[in-house]
C-alpha cells in the first residue's frame, strides 16, 4: 500500500482544531469538510483522465476529462457520511456508494450492516472515506468488498491514521494484486487499549453527529 501523509501547515492547522475536545459538532463538521477538499486534491492526483477536443475563442486545443466508468466514492457509515461533501465538490461527476461497517467495541472487529453499492465494479477507480484508521478492520473489510466486486485501483481517504492500523491494512491485504493508496491527513502515534487513536480526536462519528 502506498501511504501519503499530508504534510500540509493548513492541514495540520485544521486538524489542530478538530482535535481539540471543545470544538462543537457544528465547527467539526465544517473542518472536516474543509480538510477533506484538501486531501482529496492529493488522493486524486492519478485519477482516470482521457484527452478532450474544445474550442477556446481563440484555437482548438485538447484538454483532458474523467474517464469512464466514472470514479466511485464510497463513505463509510457513519462517520465517513461527514467526508462525502467535500470529496464530491472536487469530483462532482463520481458515482457514491454507501458501506454500512460498525465496530464490535469489544472485538474491535467490523461488522458489516448496510451495503448500496453496483454489484459490478469491473475497471473502476474507488475512493473509500473513513475518518479513522485504527485498527485497520473497517478498511480491510471495505477494501476487500470493492476489490472482490472487481474494483482495480482504490484509494482510502483518512483524517488521521495510527500505525497499527497501517501494518494491519498492509498485512492483510497483501494478497490483493491492484494498487492501494491511503492518503492521511496525519499519522498518529498509536492505539490506546480500547482502539482509540492517540492522541486522535475522539469518537469521529460521535464529534461529527453528537452521540446517539
Ligand atoms: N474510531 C473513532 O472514531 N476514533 C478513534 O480514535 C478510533 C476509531
Amino acid at each position: 500500500m502506498r501511504v501519503h501523509v499530508a504534510d500540509h501547515p493548513l492541514i495540520t492547522h485544521k486538524l489542530t482544531y478538530l482535535r481539540d475536545k471543545r470544538t462543537d459538532s457544528p465547527t467539526f463538521r465544517r473542518l472536516t469538510e474543509e480538510l477533506v477538499t484538501l486531501l482529496a486534491y492529493e488522493a486524486t492526483r492519478d485519477v482516470r483522465v482521457e484527452p478532450f477536443d474544445i474550442e477556446t475563442p481563440v484555437a482548438p486545443t485538447t484538454g483532458i476529462k474523467l474517464s469512464n466508468p466514472k470514479p466511485l466514492i464510497v463513505p463509510i457509515l457513519r462517520a465517513g457520511l461527514g467526508m462525502l461533501e467535500g470529496m464530491v465538490r472536487l469530483l462532482p461527476s463520481a458515482e457514491v456508494g454507501f458501506l454500512g461497517m460498525q465496530r464490535n467495541e469489544e472485538t474491535l472487529e467490523a461488522i458489516t450492516y448496510a451495503n448500496r453499492l453496483p454489484d459490478d465494479l469491473k475497471g473502476r477507480q474507488c475512493y473509500v472515506v473513513d475518518p479513522m484508521l485504527a485498527t485497520g478492520g473497517t478498511l480491510v473489510d471495505a477494501i476487500r468488498y470493492l476489490a472482490d466486486r472487481g474494483a482495480d485501483d482504490i484509494t482510502a481517504v483518512t483524517l488521521l491514521a495510527a500505525p497499527e492500523g497501517i501494518k494491519h491494512v498492509e498485512d492483510s491485504l497483501a494478497d490483493l494484486d491492484i494498487p492501494i493508496t491511503l492518503v492521511t491527513g496525519a499519522l498518529d502515534e498509536k492505539l490506546n487499549d480500547k482502539g482509540y487513536i492517540v492522541p486522535g480526536l475522539g469518537d469521529a462519528g460521535d464529534r461529527l453527529y453528537g452521540v446517539v
